[in-house]
C-alpha cells in the first residue's frame, strides 16, 4: 500500500496510555505528520505527551465523541480500553465488557468517516482456557480461538469486538486489522496502583525490597505459570506492519520466548543484583497456567516477529521504574 505520510491523518485512541503513547512517538519517527491523540484521562495524567500531536480529551464510550475525533481521519488505531493486569481484569469484568461501547462506537465512526484503515488491539485473552492448562505449552495458533471459551469479561469482549471488525470489513468495506497482543511491557506502563502487569509489578517489588532491606517478594500463584513478554518497541513496530499489511484476520503479536514467573523473577534479581526470599500467595489472581504465542503466521506474512530478548527489555524497564521510584523519594 502506497502511503503519503505527509498527508495521512492518523487517530490514536488510548494515546494517554502505555502503548498508545509509544505509538504516537513511533509513527512521528516513521515520518507521519498529522496525528490526533485522544484519551479520556486529563492531559496531566497521560503517560506521555507528544506536543507535535493534536492531544484531545474525550470519552469514547459516547458515539458523538467518536464521530468528532474521527472526522477527516484516514487511519484509526483504536487502543482505548479500561483494563489492567490480572488483578484488575479478574475483579472488574463488567468494566472490561463495557469497552464494547468504545469498540462499537469507534467502528461506527470509522465507517461514517470513510477511514481507509482501522486497527483494533485485541489480546491473547481471547484464547480458550482449556488450551492453556499446563506451564509447558505449545504456542497458541490463531485458529485456536474457536470453539470460544475466552477469559471471562475482558476476553469475551475482545473476541466479540474482533468479530465486529470482521463484519464491518465484510459488510461495509472498512479495512480492519486486528492484532492479539501477548503481554506487552516497557517504560511508561503502569507499575503501581492496581493496573500494573506482572513484569512491572515484580520490578517494583524487587526495588522496594532493595530499598527497604527486607529481601522478600510476594508472588501471585506458585510462580510456575508461564507466559511470553513482548517489549514495547516490538509491539509498536508490529502494529505498524500489521496495519499496513494485507492480513485481514486477527493475528498474534507476541514473542515465543516462554518463561515461568519464577524465571522472570530470577532475571529481575540478576538485573537488580539481589536475591529475594519468595513468598507465594496461592489464592491471588494468576490467570491461565501457561500461554505462548505461535508465530508461524506472522513470520509467513511479514517475514518478521517480535524478537527483543526479555533480558534486554527488562533492563530498560527496570531502569525506568527505578528512576520513577527514586524521583519520589
Ligand atoms: P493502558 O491502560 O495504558 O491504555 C489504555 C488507555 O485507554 C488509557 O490511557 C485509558 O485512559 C484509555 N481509555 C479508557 N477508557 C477510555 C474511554 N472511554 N475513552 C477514551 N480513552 C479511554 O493500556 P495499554 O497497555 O496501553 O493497552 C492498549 C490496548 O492494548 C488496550 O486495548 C488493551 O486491551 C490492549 N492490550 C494490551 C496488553 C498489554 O500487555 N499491555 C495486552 C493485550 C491487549
Amino acid at each position: 500500500m502506497k502511503l503519503n505520510k505527509n498527508k495521512t491523518k492518523i487517530l490514536i485512541t488510548g494515546a494517554g496510555g502505555f502503548i498508545g503513547g509509544h505509538l504516537v512517538n513511533y509513527l512521528f519517527k516513521q515520518g507521519y505528520k498529522n496525528i490526533r491523540a485522544v484519551d479520556i484521562k486529563p492531559l496531566k495524567s497521560w503517560q506521555q505527551i507528544n506536543t507535535k500531536a493534536e492531544n484531545l480529551v474525550f470519552d469514547l464510550r459516547k458515539l458523538s465523541n467518536c464521530h468528532k475525533v474521527s472526522k477527516n481521519i484516514n487511519e484509526i488505531y483504536n487502543l482505548a480500553s479500561d483494563m489492567g493486569g490480572m488483578g484488575f481484569i479478574e475483579n472488574n469484568k463488567a468494566l472490561c465488557m463495557l469497552n464494547v461501547l468504545i469498540n462499537t462506537n469507534m467502528l461506527l465512526a470509522a465507517k461514517r468517516a470513510r477511514a481507509d484503515r482501522y486497527f483494533f488491539s485485541s489480546s491473547a485473552c481471547v484464547y480458550p482456557l482449556e488450551k492453556q492448562k499446563t506451564s509447558k505449552i505449545d504456542g497458541l495458533k490463531e485458529q485456536d480461538a474457536y470453539p470460544a471459551n475466552p477469559e471471562d469479561g475482558y476476553g469475551w469482549e475482545k473476541l466479540f469486538s474482533e468479530r465486529m471488525c470482521r463484519h464491518f470489513r465484510e459488510d461495509f468495506g472498512l479495512e480492519t486489522r486486528v492484532a492479539r497482543f501477548h503481554n506487552v511491557y516497557g517504560p511508561f506502563s503502569a507499575y503501581q496502583g492496581g493496573r500494573e502487569k506482572a513484569p512491572a509489578a515484580l520490578i517494583r517489588k524487587t526495588i522496594e525490597a532493595k530499598i527497604s532491606g527486607n529481601h522478600q517478594i510476594e508472588i501471585w500463584g506458585d510462580g510456575k505459570q508461564s507466559r511470553t513478554f513482548m517489549y514495547i518497541d516490538d509491539c509498536v513496530k508490529g502494529i505498524d506492519l500489521i496495519m499496513h499489511s494485507a492480513i485481514k484476520e486477527p493475528i498474534n503479536l507476541g514473542t515465543s520466548q516462554l518463561v515461568t514467573i519464577n524465571q522472570l523473577i530470577s532475571l529481575i534479581e540478576k538485573i537488580a543484583d539481589v536475591k529475594l526470599k519468595r513468598k507465594y500467595k496461592l489464592n491471588a489472581p494468576k490467570g491461565v497456567r501457561g500461554r505462548s504465542s505461535d508465530n508461524s503466521l506472522i513470520k509467513e506474512y511479514l517475514n518478521w516477529e517480535p524478537h527483543i530478548p526479555l533480558e534486554e527489555g527488562l533492563k530498560k524497564n527496570y531502569q525506568w521504574i527505578k528512576q520513577k521510584m527514586t524521583e519520589k523519594c
